[in-house]
């Protein structure tokens, strides 16, 4: 049995990325004994950052080290937590991160925007499009959202209890191409290297298989997340929405740099891209709550991959919230599409036929411009 797939193909590229999550792990940043961040090599992860925004990648952080942090700080090293004092140690541990980033960012001329997210935030269809709006709004600002887990007020049963899966969802409810984590590792081996020497270092794989999983053992015990078991379910996540990962050391200062020179890494190659995976998701989507009927210059303005305005709507039915998914119609009474609505129902019975402009004075509120984004619209064609 093989379990080193895809050796010989070529590798994804961090050169042919346009939006990347970058993904760094607590033992990274946290210097356990001055209990402080590792203020240099975070300094050269920010020079790396900026060099990729420079050459108009889009560059998602989510973070770790909160409660690491604080757990130095606080003198609280037993390997056992409760719940109650991981959430009080993020809330404090958190602060002293993010002026971290902050700090480190500024130097490059970069100001940077926080997120903290619950996995709720990233399922939840209504809040996953409310995270991703901000998220696509700070890109838009050409800052660098932050993210990291609630942890302040996740309790066990909303948490991910690790951010190599939030990453993950991250990349996908942004559409990212490219999630790098950076660990402790340089990837994924036949066997854990540091119990056998034998073990070979796996440059390329194809697809997370049940043999490839069986690679990332059992999750590490105590207060530790992560681990490559974690690793690989978010690699499985990431993959099938469309989007590469890669897994690197971050051990050395500048590690974009070190992988972007070679370095030794392990790449997990994504199932399709990550836009039509969404657009799949979309359509895949079968409890839609209500319907949209939109005139014929609606129509050809969707076929030709535009947003769907309010003018253009023509009827609404249904009970739905912002957020929900909605199928849409023709005059004749043909499903079009479907998508990921910015209003509710409710709303839309207010605006719908009126100018974007309108829309302000007749909601009381401003509101997004489209009705429906296009990035959350997939016609019947792609169903
Ligand atoms: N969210 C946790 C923190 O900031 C880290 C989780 C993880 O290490 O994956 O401390």
């Amino acid at each position: 049995m093989s379990l080193v797939h895809g050796e010989g193909d070529t590798a994804p590229s961090l050169n042919d990325a346009r939006r990347i999550v970058i993904k760094i792990g607590s033992a990274l940043l946290v210097d356990a004994q001055r209990a402080a961040l590792r203020t240099e090599w975070l300094d050269s992860l920010c020079s790396d950052i900026a060099s990729l925004k420079q050459s108009g990648c889009d560059v998602i952080v989510v973070s770790s080290g909160a409660i690491a942090l604080a757990r130095h700080q606080m003198s609280k090293k037993s390997t056992r937590l409760r719940l109650e004092e991981k959430q009080a140690l993020a809330s404090i541990g958190q602060i002293s991160l993010a002026q971290g980033w902050q700090q480190s960012f500024a130097a490059y001329g970069l100001t940077c925007g926080q997120l903290l997210l619950t996995q709720d935030d990233t399922e939840d269809r209504e809040r996953h499009l409310n995270a991703r709006a901000t998220i696509e709004t700070l890109l838009s600002f050409d800052c660098v959202p932050i993210i990291n887990e609630n942890d302040a007020v996740a309790t066990n049963e909303i948490r991910f209890g690790d951010n190599d899966r939030l990453a993950a969802r991250v990349a996908q409810m942004t559409a990212s191409d490219t999630l790098i984590l950076f660990s402790d590792i340089n990837g994924l081996y036949t066997a854990d290297p540091r119990k056998e020497p034998d073990a070979r270092h796996i440059p390329v794989v194809d697809r997370v298989t049940e043999d490839i999983m069986a690679l990332g053992g059992e999750p590490p015990p105590g207060y530790s997340s992560g681990g490559m078991r974690t690793k690989l379910l978010a690699a499985r996540i990431a993959n099938r929405s469309g989007t590469h990962m890669v897994i690197a050391s971050g051990e050395h200062t500048s590690p974009v740099t070190r992988l972007l020179e070679g370095g030794l890494s392990t790449w997990f190659r994504a199932e399709l891209d990550a836009g039509s995976a969404r657009k799949r998701w979309i359509g895949s989507i079968l409890s839609t709550k209500g319907t949209l009927t939109i005139d014929t210059g609606a129509e050809h303005a969707l076929s030709k991959g535009a947003s769907l305005l309010p003018a253009g709507v023509t009827q609404v039915s249904g009970t739905f919230q912002r957020g929900e998914a909605v199928s849409i119609y023709n005059t004749i009474g043909q499903i079009i599409a479907r998508g990921l609505t910015n209003y509710s129902a409710h709303e839309i019975v207010k605006i719908l036929g009126c100018q974007s402009s309108a829309a302000e004075q007749l909601l009381g509120y401003c509101g997004p411009d489209v009705l429906i984004h296009r990035d959350n619209l997939t016609l019947v064609s792609w169903i």
